[in-house]
């Protein structure tokens, strides 16, 4: 099969002739109709995520047929977990510590077949396309477990509005809750996007919005967001960080945190989010805006992404 395969971080990935994956008992043969790019893959390529399988096929939002059976599902990042560990006893597989994950530490869908274990799969809701559904594996999953710990927060601020931001102000303005979209200084095209799939205001990353936020997420990984978004928060009010890396979030006065503000990181999914997710989408329909690349251009999908042109989510398609 064709796989864009990582050799070593910080170099491009190389469009290979590999041998088609054979799947164990407990995983799906899937032959992959979409995958869509996380910002996540760009810190795998990049080496600021440090221990990648090498060489590696990335990609983990990924929607395929499976061989055997011909129905249609969607593979996540949360590849396999221990079951056994304190933390996937207790609900929080998210956090296993010998949790593995696609296109990290298991090959991923930059190819044209990817195996995975059946039980972290899930069923794509048929009213979607695959190239639709795809963008809702990471950026909608985790996105929507990092909505979930804002709590009843009715404004909600969402730093950086690129492909998760994009999914969950639908589901945020559908909730009756409000975002105020916060983007790089000056970029009114992103402005003008998060405007149009139904933010109540959008403005630069350290702009004041007309009222007090009630909680924040951050889904760009700069860490002085974490100061900006504390400013604008109420007390008591949570400061949600989406991403798996972020740049070191610089000293701040003790007084930003006080009045019981929280700062918080999310870290993966558990498949009890992704359950929810997708029983939420039963009755609500989301648009997803995507840029479509072959395969091939896995790395121009990664180039665009890394300098802020993809409005939603650049999708592969094998
Ligand atoms: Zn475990
Ligand atoms: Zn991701």
């Amino acid at each position: 099969m064709r796989a864009m395969v990582l050799r070593r971080a910080t170099t491009p990935l190389e469009l290979q002739e590999v041998p088609l994956p054979r799947p164990t008992d407990d995983q799906l043969l899937i032959e992959v109709e979409a995958c869509a790019v996380c910002r996540t893959d760009l810190h795998v390529v990049d080496g600021e995520l440090t221990e990648p399988k090498l060489p590696l096929i990335p990609g983990h939002q990924i929607v395929g047929i499976d061989v055997a059976s011909g129905t249609r599902v969607g593979v996540p990042w949360l590849g396999w977990t221990c079951g056994v560990c304190a933390y996937c006893k207790s609900g929080r597989e998210n956090l296993c510590d010998r949790a593995k994950f696609t296109g990290y530490t298991l090959d991923g869908g930059y190819a044209e077949y990817v195996v995975a274990d059946a039980r972290f799969c899930f069923p794509v809701p048929r009213e979607y396309s695959a190239q639709e559904a795809a963008p809702l594996l990471c950026g909608g999953l985790i996105g929507f477990r990092a909505y979930r710990l804002c709590g009843g927060a009715r404004r909600i601020g969402f730093y950086g509005f690129g492909s998760s931001a994009h999914i969950l102000v639908q589901i945020a303005r559908a909730d009756g809750r409000e975002v105020f979209a916060f983007t790089r200084e000056g970029d009114v095209a992103g402005q003008q996007f998060a405007m149009s799939m139904g933010a109540t205001w959008a403005g630069n990353a350290n702009d004041a919005p007309p009222e007090p936020l009630d909680a924040a997420i951050l889904f760009a990984p700069a860490g002085e967001l974490v100061v900006s978004a504390l400013k604008q928060v109420v007390k008591g009010g949570v400061v949600v960080c989406a991403g798996i890396h972020m740049s070191d979030i610089p000293s701040f006065p003790y007084s930003l945190l006080w009045g019981e503000r929280v700062v918080r990181s999310v870290a993966n999914l558990t498949r009890h989010d992704g359950l929810d997710l997708f029983e939420r989408l039963q009755t609500l329909r989301i648009e997803t805006a995507r840029s479509v690349y072959p395969l091939e251009q896995a790395n121009e999908a990664l180039r665009a992404l890394r300098a802020g042109e993809i409005s939603g989510t650049a999708v592969l398609t094998p």
